[in-house]
């Protein structure tokens, strides 16, 4: 059995209304009460702010421990508290049972201009408040096809993760995010490989062992052949998260995909 824990992160993104939301943690809850996935896969579901308690009190009744269902926020403040209208920091998505957060996603980056700087930033505050930072980097399509892919990724390593950063790094192409396209598995391969080159830099140490996810368009019919990969450490899910079949589906193949067949 291995022991290097893989990851499922469902990212609601601002899709769900409070009553499907709710139904839908229900819907998930239940399923892997009855019929947990082995304890290597770690499941994590990041609703929206406002579905946090909720989504807590229905993962906390499948009596599963928090590592093998867990909750994440999907954005917190750089500050612990102050005046900041509108804005929400670690330690109250903490308070509300987030143990892990999503920072830097491209979304974020587009639409709220957020840079490498801000992230880091956000980093040190949710791992200040004890809450796991989920990191995304991935570069455009322009930049793909303009053979700029590795120093893009090099830069966002650079900037936006902390010294001795202890996290999760989602690698989610920005041209995969939505589209339907997944990059091959010898492009993934890759890219990856790439990333666990560059991340020792960044730590400044090479004993720190961070699990690297894909992310982008991943379904049920993708996700068996993205989790053998073995750089590949887990996926993080956008759209097919929004639906418990379709979430449970890529549950059950990770966890078919990583757990070790007795030999015959
Ligand atoms: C995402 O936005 O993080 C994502 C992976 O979305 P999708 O799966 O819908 O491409």
């Amino acid at each position: 059995m291995t022991t290097v824990p893989k990851f499922v992160i469902g990212n609601w993104k601002m899709q769900a209304r409070h009553e499907h939301g709710l139904q839908l943690a229900r819907d998930i809850s239940r399923r892997l009460k009855d019929a947990p996935p082995p304890p290597h896969l770690h499941t994590i579901i990041c609703p929206p702010f406002t579905q946090l308690d909720g989504v807590h009190q229905a993962l906390k009744e499948t009596g599963l421990p928090h590592e093998q269902l867990g909750m994440g926020a999907q954005d917190c403040y750089p500050a612990s508290s102050g005046p900041f209208t509108g804005d929400i920091s670690a330690p109250m998505i903490r308070d509300l049972g987030a143990r892990y957060v999503i920072l830097g996603h491209s979304e974020r980056r587009q639409n709220h201009g957020e840079t490498d700087a801000i992230i880091r930033q956000k980093v040190k505050a949710a791992t200040a408040a004890g809450i796991t930072p989920i990191v995304c980097i991935g570069e455009h399509l322009a930049e793909r096809n303009e053979g700029r892919a590795a120093s893009v990724l090099s830069t966002q390593i650079e900037g936006s993760l902390t010294r001795g950063f202890r996290g999760i790094l989602a690698y989610e192409p920005v041209w995969a995010i939505g589209s339907g396209i997944t990059p091959s598995r010898d492009e993934l391969q890759r890219k990856l490989t790439l990333i666990r080159a560059l991340l020792p830099m960044r730590l400044m140490t090479d004993d720190i062992r961070v699990p690297v996810l894909y992310g982008g368009s991943v379904t049920s019919v993708q996700a068996p052949s993205i989790m053998s990969i073995e750089a590949v450490d887990g996926v993080l899910v956008g759209s097919a998260s929004l639906e418990a079949q379709s979430f449970l589906d890529i549950i059950d193949a990770a966890a078919e995909a990583t757990t070790p067949q007795p030999s015959p």
